[in-house]
């Protein structure tokens, strides 16, 4: 069988480092069929999804892990999220045709921001320039600055899969340095084609069949959009009676359209009115209390 929206966790036991490979194919066909631009632009969405897939896989959370580029240059924002239940969606804004090159060339002037939203405890944010040949650079430059932790990367994406594969020192692991370089080596002969065409396991052997790794169980990756007619009735409620009045005196419905699933909200004037007063009697009662 085709491995394909896959997550595998893998570990070199007597080595000192971890490591993730993802295919997404299904779900990355599903997450980009929403997003405008031509396959260079969409290209770089893949290998974002693909990174924030493996990158929540390295960290204990529940919620979301949101990978974000914001730039001036042809490429705007980029917006990649993936839950701890393996649930990816994302968005890339910016001019129709971009050139492929360095991040700089692509996204201008920019930041890359690494956000958890963790369901209970505090929000993590990280935050590095984007500077590099491509996204795997940027985010190697960020966990050796950020977390201290060596780190490597290889993202890629096409118009049917997104692929990643990912090296990563374990913490505390000074002794390490020798093997992290020989399995460095080793990794480096991976190409592109290959991370398109083979198995985790057949990649694995290709790459490492002299050591030990021990491969864990694979986790399905699937899109899927957290929107929700209560979320958007929220952010309604917050632009307040004043301005959501001044959008119906022009028309008779306020339409949303969700930018990551294209799924469409309507709400008419009794439904405006209903969220406004609902939202007042649940703040009226939380003041009580
Ligand atoms: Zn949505």
């Amino acid at each position: 069988m085709i491995e394909q929206d896959l997550l595998r966790r893998f570990l070199f036991e007597e080595l000192g480092v971890r490591g993730e490979w993802v295919k997404l194919t299904t779900s990355w066909q599903a997450a980009k069929q929403h997003q405008r631009g031509s396959e260079n632009v969409q290209q770089q969405l893949g290998q974002a999804l693909a990174a924030v897939v493996m990158l929540s896989a390295t960290v204990k959370f529940k919620g979301s892990m949101i990978l974000q580029a914001q730039g001036d240059g042809d490429i705007k924002t980029l917006v990649a999220q993936a839950t701890d239940q393996r649930k990816i969606r994302g968005l890339v804004r910016g001019k129709e045709n971009v050139t492929v090159g360095s991040l700089e060339s692509m996204f201008g002037h920019g930041r890359l921001v690494l956000t958890i939203e963790s369901q209970n405890g505090h929000p993590y944010q990280g935050i590095v320039p984007l500077h590099g040949s491509n996204l795997a650079a940027a985010l190697q430059t960020y966990f050796e600055q950020s977390e201290q932790l060596k780190t490597r990367l290889w993202l890629f994406a096409n118009a049917t899969h997104a692929v990643g594969l990912l090296l990563q020192e374990l913490p505390a692991q000074e002794n390490y340095q020798a093997d992290w370089e020989h399995i460095e080596i080793l990794a480096n002969t991976v190409t592109e084609q290959e991370l398109f065409d083979l198995d985790c396991e057949q990649l694995l052997y290709r790459l490492f069949h002299q050591e030990k790794v021990r491969l864990f169980d694979p986790e399905p990756v699937e899109f899927s959009c957290a929107c929700s007619r209560s979320n958007i009735e929220k952010t309604l409620f917050a632009m307040g009676r004043t301005e959501l009045e001044d959008i119906l005196k022009e028309r008779d419905i306020i339409e949303v359209t969700c930018e990551f699933c294209s799924e469409h909200y309507r709400f008419d004037k009794v439904d405006v009115e209903n969220i406004l007063s609902q939202q007042n009697a649940a703040t009226d009662s939380e003041t009580r209390h």
